[in-house]
Formats: C-alpha cells, structure tokens, sequence
C-alpha cells in the first residue's frame, strides 16, 4: 500500500472507531482510545483497556501504570512516539475499571485486528493477562508464561505483567526485567528497523 492510501486508511479506521458503539461500553466512555505511536513499527504493544486518565486525554497508558510502562520502556531502549505503537484490547473504559467482558473484547477485537494488519508488526507484546489471553491463549498463566514466546500465525508474541500489576506487587519486578531482557534479545533477532539498525 502506498504512503497516501496506508494514511488513508488509519485516517478512516481511527475516525470509525472514534463513533463506535458496538458494544456498551460507548455509553459510560468520555471518548475511545485508539492508540498511539510509530504506524510502521516492528513491536505492538496491547493493553486491556483504558483507565480514567486515558478515558479523559483519549492516549493509552498515560496514568501511573504509563508513566511505569514508560521506564520499562526505557530499559530496552524504546520510546512509545518513536519506535513501537501502543493500544489497548477495548478502546472504551469499562466502568470502574472492572475487567472488560467477552462480549465486549469480541466486538472490540475488530479494532485492533486493522491496526495490526495495517502496522503489520513482527513482535506482538501483551501487557497483561487480558490481552495474554486474547491474543496468544484462552488459559493463559501469565505467572508461569509471562517472558516465554509464542508463535500465533506466524507472528512473535510476549506477554509481561501488566504495570498496574507491578504498581500492585512490587515483588513482580525481578522477573519482570528478565522478561523485557529477553523481549529485547528478539527484538534485535528479527527486528531491523527497532533500534536504528
Ligand atoms: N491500562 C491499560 O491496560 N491500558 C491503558 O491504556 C491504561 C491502563
Ligand atoms: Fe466500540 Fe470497542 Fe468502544 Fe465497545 S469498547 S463501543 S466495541 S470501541
């Protein structure tokens, strides 16, 4: 696809899902979150679902668990506006930020099946269970699971723990770096772009 139709496309996807209501979660939202970052990146991240922060500024992960996200970012060298896109299972934030239901991820899933099949990445990381269980397994464990890889479809998968989850249980920490080291390792495997290469 050509630059001007690639930008097309994200133009009308984003505007799309911007007057979604597909499912409930439309009506307690202040607006969608669509996602943020580098269209052509080679690693996607996916969250579970925007929080009061995110639901307010309409960007993912700008709360306490982003600003976490961020320095585990850091760690591996990566910057959300520069090197990776980010966006999240649900666009819409579920009501006190309960778990997003079936229901609900099954009709929201379209969303992000059409970014990632226009950003076309090579590296798929969840944060979090939800996401672990949506993109890479329905019994997913993500104390056992998290930091190994999964092959779905031909495209790398990870999982970490969700930053909320390490704001949560500190403990979490430790193996949690292992894990971004390791996510790292595959990034410069099969990556080239990632890191300026
Ligand atoms: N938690 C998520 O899973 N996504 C966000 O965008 C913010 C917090
Ligand atoms: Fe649409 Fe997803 Fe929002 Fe539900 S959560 S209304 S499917 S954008």
């Amino acid at each position: 696809m050509s630059g001007e139709l690639q930008n097309k496309a994200w133009e009308e996807l984003e505007r799309a899902c911007s007057n979604c209501k597909k499912c409930e979660l439309h009506e307690s939202r202040t607006k969608p979150v669509f996602g943020v970052g580098n269209r052509e990146a080679e690693v996607l991240f996916v969250g579970e679902g925007p929080g009061e922060n995110e639901d307010l500024s309409g960007e993912p992960f700008v709360g306490r668990a982003g600003k976490l996200l961020d320095d585990m970012l850091k760690i591996i060298n990566l910057e959300r506006s520069k090197n990776i896109y980010i966006a999240n299972i649900v666009k819409c934030r579920p009501p006190k930020n309960r778990d997003p239901s079936n229901g609900e991820r099954e009709a929201c899933m379209d969303w992000l099946r059409r970014q990632s099949d226009l950003i076309g990445p090579k590296i798929v990381v969840c944060l979090g269970r939800i996401a672990a269980i949506e993109l890479i397994r329905s019994d997913f464990l993500i104390s056992r699971e998290h930091g190994t890889w999964f092959d779905i479809n031909g495209i790398r998968h990870i999982a970490l723990y969700h930053p909320a989850a390490l704001l949560r249980d500190p403990n979490r920490r430790p193996e949690t770096f292992v894990a971004l080291k390791e996510l790292e390792r595959g990034i410069k495997e099969i990556c080239v772009k990632t890191y300026g290469g």
